[in-house]
């Protein structure tokens, strides 16, 4: 069934030349004289291929872009500001012959060529190396693209909003699927199938159903054990849409709860809620992973908060900045995190609550409206 807010058809226009332009700025101060991206989300932020196999070459007199065969009619609608390069070879051999191009004949110099060390194998490395000039010096390069794609431009801020909307929109036919006796997975099958029909490209990772004792799994996937009769239920999903992720958990309890569990439940929420209080442009990451921490030490269920408390989110679910105790950095405007403290208590069940958190420069914006007090089935 199709739900509220269903997706508009007007395209974002993505501003790729500013997003290079930051990039090369960046890599003059690393003395580099090309780069070579080739994670796959960081190809897309750069020049908005949507495929699979794809490496950008980006160097100050101009970008290239190489593909292959499969992909020869997308690229020429989709690749934005750079020469085309589609190999009917293997890629690395492509991309070794344009870097001589793309850095230019005329020096002489050794030319320093980046390469994203986080994406890149060391076969692959081999290969390249070997395929390169001579002159040329390759340097691995650690996070380069996802340290400028941890703070959204305004298009792609509009694009998490609306995955954010639409995502929690969901949790409603999810709780409708929810009955003792079924499986995880017809709960999951079920918010996945409304997914589809609110124009969900895919799901941003394996939907989370983790009911009764396997709520207190952080990450328990939906699995074919039926719904028990009374218990927490988690619920962790996520949409993509036009590209960007959401995230969403709400744990919700199956039957009344006990005095001790609602304690839990009232514990994670004001954790959640001291974390979100902590947002703002400037803050450290640490100290918002502390608010939450804490919270639940006051409480004595710190010792149960056995994951970080939130991460970026964006063209992938799990971007920069990392907020957790050993984080460094701060949050900056225009980085849309996730908060998300939770309680995993071993056999008994668990509680998390999760929420989008769009930082600004006095506080934070909560993207993903739905409910947070307990709701009992
Ligand atoms: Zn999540
Ligand atoms: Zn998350």
């Amino acid at each position: 069934m199709p739900v509220a807010g269903s997706l508009p058809r007007t395209a974002v226009v993505m501003n790729f030349r500013l997003r290079r332009d930051k990039l090369l700025r960046a890599l003059e101060r690393e003395n580099f004289d090309a780069f070579l991206v080739t994670h796959q989300a960081n190809v897309h932020y750069l020049c908005g291929f949507t495929g699979s196999a794809g490496a950008l070459l980006v160097a100050e007199r101009g970008c290239v872009f190489f593909t292959d065969g499969r992909y020869a009619q997308q690229v020429r609608e989709e690749v934005k500001a750079a020469r085309l390069i589609v190999s009917s070879g293997p890629l690395l051999a492509a991309v070794a012959a344009g870097v001589g191009n793309a850095v230019g004949r005329a020096s002489r110099g050794p030319v320093n060529l980046g390469f994203e060390s986080d994406h890149m194998s060391v076969a692959a490395r081999d290969v390249l190396k070997g395929l390169l000039p001579r002159r040329t010096r390759l340097h691995g390069a650690s996070g380069t693209v996802e340290k400028l794609r941890a703070v959204k431009d305004p298009q792609e801020i509009e694009c998490l909003r609306h995955a954010a909307q639409v995502g929690a929109s969901l949790l409603d036919s999810a709780l409708a699927a929810i009955r003792p006796g079924i499986p995880e997975t017809s709960i999951a099958a079920e918010l996945e199938y409304a997914a589809r029909h609110a124009g969900a490209q895919g799901m941003s990772f394996d939907t989370i159903v983790a009911a009764g004792s396997r709520s207190a799994l952080p990450h328990g996937r939906a699995s074919d054990q039926p719904i028990p009769r009374r218990g927490f239920v988690v619920l962790d999903f996520g949409v993509i849409l036009r590209s960007y992720c959401s995230d969403l958990t709400r744990t919700v309890h199956l039957g009344r709860p006990g005095r001790d569990m609602r304690a839990v439940y009232e514990a994670v929420r004001e954790a959640q809620l001291a974390a979100i209080g902590a947002v703002r442009a400037g803050a450290k990451t640490s100290l918002v992973d502390q608010a939450a921490r804490r919270s639940l030490g006051r409480v004595g269920l710190a010792r149960f908060f056995t994951h970080s408390t939130g991460h970026g989110v964006g063209l992938e679910v799990h971007e920069q900045p990392r907020l957790a105790r050993n984080a460094g950095g701060c949050l900056e405007a225009g980085m849309v995190i996730t908060i998300e403290p939770g309680v995993y208590l071993p056999g008994k069940g668990g509680v998390r609550i999760e929420d989008m958190v769009l930082v600004t420069a006095s506080g934070g914006e909560v993207l993903t409206t739905a409910p947070k007090e307990l709701i009992q089935l």
